[in-house]
């Protein structure tokens, strides 16, 4: 694989095309994959919070969320072609969902955001199965959320937990599923929800 290391993080060689082309292909062959978009908080964080750290090296892949960690890249022999909002990723990968009729999870955020939310997918995204969402405030070791994300088989679980949570979730519970596309997306929620 192609990588630019960044404060000891194997950041993905990767256009926002290869990465969309990747996470879609794997969707369809039930693959399992878990995608970082990382900024520079998330990187410092990684750097200071070995814990926080190795959550994210479980990721299959570390695209570059922000112009920050593209720039931090040029010193490098190998540098980040260009930026991958997490954002921009998410209203890509819906797009395709909702085109190839496949069933996403949304976890997190406010309850009222949330509900926003599934209001605006179902009236955008009408094809889009929804497998289930639920609101992100609960603990990190709470079952209910878990099993309720297990039984539904997602074929994408979006996951706006914010950062370190978001990560922190996905990484302990990714072994636990057959299949799925998880992906952690900070304040996406509120944005699309509007
Ligand atoms: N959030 C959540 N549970 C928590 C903490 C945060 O669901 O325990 C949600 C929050 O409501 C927001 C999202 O996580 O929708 C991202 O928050 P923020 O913008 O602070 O994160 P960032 O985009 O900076 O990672």
């Amino acid at each position: 694989k192609n990588y630019v290391e960044l404060l000891n993080v194997k950041v993905n060689v990767a256009t926002k095309k290869s990465v969309l082309k990747d996470l879609i292909d794997a969707s369809m062959k039930s693959e399992k994959k878990f995608i970082v978009t990382a900024n520079p908080e998330i990187l410092m964080n990684a750097y200071e919070d070995s814990k926080y750290g190795s959550a994210i090296k479980k990721a299959d892949y570390i695209v570059a969320d922000g112009i920050g960690v593209v720039l931090a890249s040029k010193m490098n022999r190998t540098s980040l072609p260009e930026r991958i909002p997490g954002y921009d990723l998410m209203i890509e990968l819906l797009n395709s969902i909702n085109f190839h009729g496949q069933s996403c999870y949304f976890l997190g955020a406010s309850e009222s955001v949330n509900s926003r939310l599934i209001k605006v997918i179902k009236n955008k995204y009408p094809d889009i199965k929804i497998a289930g969402h639920s609101d992100g405030y609960f603990s990190i070791n709470d079952e209910k959320v878990l099993k309720s994300v297990l039984v539904s088989k997602p074929d994408f679980i979006f996951v706006a937990l914010g950062m370190p949570k978001q990560e922190e979730w996905i990484a302990r519970h990714f072994e636990l599923f057959d299949k799925g596309i998880f992906m952690g997306v900070g304040g996406s929620f509120d944005v699309l929800a509007g």
